[in-house]
């Protein structure tokens, strides 16, 4: 196996964009051999003064590449580009290691998995977390799914992209992982907004408020601080019951409505946390809310180390 842990000696890069373009630049600077294929000319200029080879398109792009990457807007791009007639999977060598970092939709990831073990082409899905601006320095997050074998191929190629670098299961785990984190990063980019809102139309200081803010668990410490020592164990007893915090959300949406400022997140949590009161939980830690909602979709308690 150890010829698989070699840097890939020829890269294809698909797809620069906002986050590909500064991707691609840093695999150049650190040594990578790269051809890139764009529809924008734009940044293929910019890769090709780092030293890139312009492909003519996705056939000369992949022609004689160990790894090809794709970093594409959505789940219909990319299955055109890599699973089209015309594309990645179709003009790929067997053997070639095809790495999608798009964020798409799972059965859209499955479905070109599937396709390129049809081809006897290998496949990880490796979706990119923070922000543009870390792709740009090369300080990219990536979450990966794939084998083993494709892991250990990959990560010498994601280590010059990026500082942190997740194996999350089998092909389709770095997707879904995808999914997640940006559910909770969007979600909580709303959230912001509706209590900030709040603060403002209730004519407190931004600074002070910020202060308070980041000096309790409201920007999620829950899920850092307080859930690993509970719910997380098994521990859901209070602390601050869901009582409690049913009751408070109460007294936030009747406040927001009182100055005329709509809390939509606030009233639906509020009657997330009425669904826990009628299933029983009015009394638990209100991390037990995590047990309510796998209990209600049918998932595995989440429990640390299980
Ligand atoms: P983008 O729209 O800036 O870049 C997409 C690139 O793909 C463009 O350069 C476009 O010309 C090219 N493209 C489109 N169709 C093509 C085709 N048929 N053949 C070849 N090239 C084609 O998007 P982005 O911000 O770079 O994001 C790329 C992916 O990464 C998205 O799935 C996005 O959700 C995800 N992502 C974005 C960020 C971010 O902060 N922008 C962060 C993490 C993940």
């Amino acid at each position: 196996m150890a010829e698989d842990k070699r840097k890939p000696a020829r890269i294809a890069f698909i797809g620069l964009g906002r986050m590909g373009r500064g991707m691609a630049l840093n695999l150049c600077r650190k040594g990578f051999a790269l051809a890139v294929h764009d529809v924008n000319p734009e940044p293929v200029r910019d890769l090709v003064a780092a030293g890139a080879r312009a492909a003519d398109g996705i056939a000369d792009a992949v022609r004689g590449a160990d790894l090809v990457i794709t970093m594409l807007p959505n789940s219909a791009v990319v299955l055109e580009v890599v699973a089209g007639a015309a594309g990645v999977l179709a003009h790929a060598a067997p053997g070639t290691l095809v790495m999608d970092m798009s964020t798409v939709a799972p059965e859209v990831t499955d479905q070109v998995a599937e396709a390129a073990a049809r081809k006897d082409l290998a496949f990880v899905d490796a979706p990119v977390g923070r922000l543009a601006s870390h792709a740009d320095r090369g300080g990219s997050l990536f979450m990966v799914g794939g084998s083993e074998r494709d892991f250990a191929r990959v990560k010498p190629v994601l280590e010059a992209m990026g500082t942190a670098i997740y194996h999350c299961g089998p092909a389709g785990s770095g997707t879904r992982t995808k999914l997640v984190n940006n559910y909770l990063a969007i979600v909580s980019c709303h959230l912001n907004a509706e209590a900030l809102t709040l603060a403002q139309k209730f004519g407190l200081s931004l600074e002070r408020t910020l202060d308070v803010i980041h000096g309790t668990t409201a920007t999620n410490g829950q899920l850092k601080i307080a859930w690993p020592a509970k719910v997380l164990q098994g521990d859901i007893e209070p602390g601050f019951t869901i009582d409690l915090a049913h009751k408070d959300l109460t007294l936030i949406v009747e406040a927001a409505n009182a100055v005329r400022t709509p809390v939509p997140a606030a009233a639906a949590a509020r009657e997330a946390y009425s669904t826990a009161r009628a299933r029983g939980y009015g009394g638990k830690d209100f991390s037990a809310m995590a047990d309510v909602w796998c209990e209600l979709a049918g998932a595995p308690k989440a429990r640390l180390g299980q």
